[in-house]
């Protein structure tokens, strides 16, 4: 999950983190009042969750107050498309006004989870200000990483030449307090990255973190209450939210394919295999072990809300759940959802043979596959455009077949 930057800069003070003086606004007038209140001049920021938003026009410098209500009315509202954000972009609908910090100098610190020594490691740079992959270009001698072993944590050797490189001898103790609370906050709130792009030295000498960035492991935030309470429902896609509040895991994809799995990982294989017979997945959907009526329902409703999908593939692994069950959980949702788009099944596990049998006498059409690649075959050829015009009618036509026959 990731926190806004205002949201970051809270919990990082609350760790004794220097960082500008600022109120969140929704308002033009409200900005007003606020560059009043902490006095000029003062910086605006759009609050979406993104980053390079200073080159995309989301980070602006006030010198009067009317010039401050002026770009916030110009922001409000606004889609900033960044670099980091494609095409969509994200409308600003809160924005962040600070007392602008005098700066001497940009430096970058951030924290991140090295996967490959499973270890967080301490990236920093005196190259601040761009972003690091771009340091990483130009500059790779300029960039420093530390990895830290989580059971010593950020040891004071380490920070100490961490203050060395970033040339802060001159902040001695303050950088040594700061590097310190830095790290505890990372560990202490299950970040899976905390970014200061830049940690500034000020013209008077003193550090202060301009920007901040925070992403929790979502998987940790059941024992962080504290955190998980700030995340922002705006911010969020209206079906991924209502499939969360309904205990089902689904992430939009690009694709037309739409995916109703039990499982993470069959999940995620099931999109491996869809990619490998030349379809592209339009979700990930993981509707749970235990795939009941309720959540295959929902499941098809948010899938079918996607205009863009063509062909839905079922893949059911009877573990936890008897497949004869599955397959009547299928015919049940379906009679509540009207899906005009062609089904592609495939049942395998516990009572699998019973699970074909009433998926065959079923009063709906769907296509059976006996195998994941027939299945991933299947499922991709429905979905490609010139398949799907003739298919949908025939399958549309033997829906309402099969309904009249139920009357
Ligand atoms: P980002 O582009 O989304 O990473 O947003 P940042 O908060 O990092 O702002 C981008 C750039 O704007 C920074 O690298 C600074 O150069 C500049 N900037 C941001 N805040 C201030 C400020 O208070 N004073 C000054 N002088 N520059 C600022
Ligand atoms: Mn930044």
């Amino acid at each position: 999950m990731k926190l806004h930057e205002y949201q970051a800069k809270e919990v990082l003070a609350s760790y004794g983190v220097p960082v500008p003086e600022g109120r969140v606004t929704h308002f033009p007038y409200d900005a007003w009042m606020v560059s009043m209140e902490l006095g000029l001049p003062v910086v605006l920021k759009a609050q979406v969750l993104t980053g390079g938003r200073g080159k995309a026009g989301g980070v602006k410098l006030a010198k009067t107050s009317d010039e401050a209500r002026d770009i916030a009315q110009e922001l409000f509202g606004k889609k900033l498309v960044t670099k980091q954000t494609g095409s969509q972009g994200f409308t600003i609908r809160k924005l962040l006004v600070e007392k602008a910090a005098d700066i001497d100098r940009e430096l970058y610190f951030s924290i991140v989870v090295d996967r490959t020594t499973s270890r967080p490691t301490v990236i920093a740079s005196k190259r601040g200000g761009m972003s690091i992959e771009e340091v990483a270009e130009k500059y790779p001698e300029d960039i420093i990483k530390i990895p830290i072993d989580p059971a010593a944590g950020f040891l004071p050797y380490q920070i100490r030449r961490l203050k060395y490189d970033l040339e802060l001898t001159a902040q001695e103790k303050e950088a040594a307090k700061i590097f310190a609370a830095l790290y505890k906050a990372f560990y202490e709130k299950d970040c899976t990255l905390l970014e200061l792009n830049p940690l500034v030295v000020l013209k008077s000498g003193h550090l202060l973190a301009v920007d901040a960035k925070m992403d929790i492991d979502e998987n940790a935030l059941y024992r962080r209450k504290d955190i998980s309470k700030m995340r922002d429902l705006t911010e969020s896609d209206p079906d991924e939210l209502e499939a969360r509040f309904t205990g089902l895991n689904f992430i939009k994809l690009p694709g037309n394919i739409g995916c109703m799995v039990n499982g993470a990982g069959l999940a995620m294989t099931t999109m491996d295999v869809i990619k490998l017979a030349g379809g592209e997945p339009a979700n990930f959907l993981d509707v749970g072990g235990e795939a009941t009526p309720e959540t295959i329902s929902k499941g098809f409703e948010i899938i079918t809300r996607d205009p863009k999908v063509k062909a839905i593939f079922i893949n059911i692994f009877g573990g936890i759940v008897r497949c004869d069950k599955v397959a009547n959980g299928i015919i049940q949702a379906l009679k509540t959802v009207k899906v005009k788009i062609p089904v592609v099944i495939r049942l395998t596990g516990m009572n699998k043979e019973e699970g074909m049998e009433i998926l065959k006498k079923a009063p709906m059409k769907f296509y059976i596959a006996q195998d994941l690649r027939d299945a991933a075959e299947m499922v991709s050829e429905l979905s490609n455009d010139k398949h799907s015009a003739t298919e949908k009618k025939s399958t549309e036509k033997e829906n309402t077949k099969a309904e009249k026959k139920e009357k």
